[in-house]
């Protein structure tokens, strides 16, 4: 089954690790190497101690459900209906929010504060390929 249509990002210098993270099955984040800050979006400085020594790190991937919507609208081909928008925090720090989807799950069991892990949706790119981390309910969670 190829996957859903979808907008890519456009890769750049600041976002790659983050879109072709999951080639390797690893989430990454921009990480400071003096605090341990997580930044994301990425940002050329860590807001915490202005620190500039800044390297990509792969997190757990484990994360929980902040907040969500169920969409029943066809807002976009091929999505399959109805689908769980979500914003996600991870468990190393909630400030670190994505909006995803959670994948692999009744919309209507999905719960604010439900423990999910990234599984990633590999589209072929001629500009490079692109892994969207999306989401699933994490059964290893306690
Ligand atoms: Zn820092």
């Amino acid at each position: 089954m190829s996957p859903p249509f979808r907008v890519l990002p456009r890769l750049d210098d600041t976002n790659r690790e983050f879109w072709t993270g999951g080639a390797h099955g690893e989430l990454r984040f921009w990480r400071c190497q003096d605090c341990g800050f997580y930044l994301h979006p990425p940002q050329p400085i860590c807001p915490i101690d202005r620190s500039k020594r800044l390297a990509p790190e792969a997190v757990s991937g484990r994360a929980r459900v902040a907040s969500f919507t169920i969409n029943h609208q066809p807002w976009m081909p091929g999505l399959e209906l109805p689908y769980v928008v979500a914003i996600v925090e991870i468990v190393e720090q909630p400030s670190v929010r994505l909006t995803t989807n959670i994948v692999n799950c009744e919309p209507g069991a999905v719960r604010i504060g439900m423990p999910v892990r990234v599984v990633f949706e590999h589209h072929a790119d001629p500009d490079g390929d692109v892994y969207l981390p999306l989401f699933e309910p994490d059964p290893e969670a306690s």
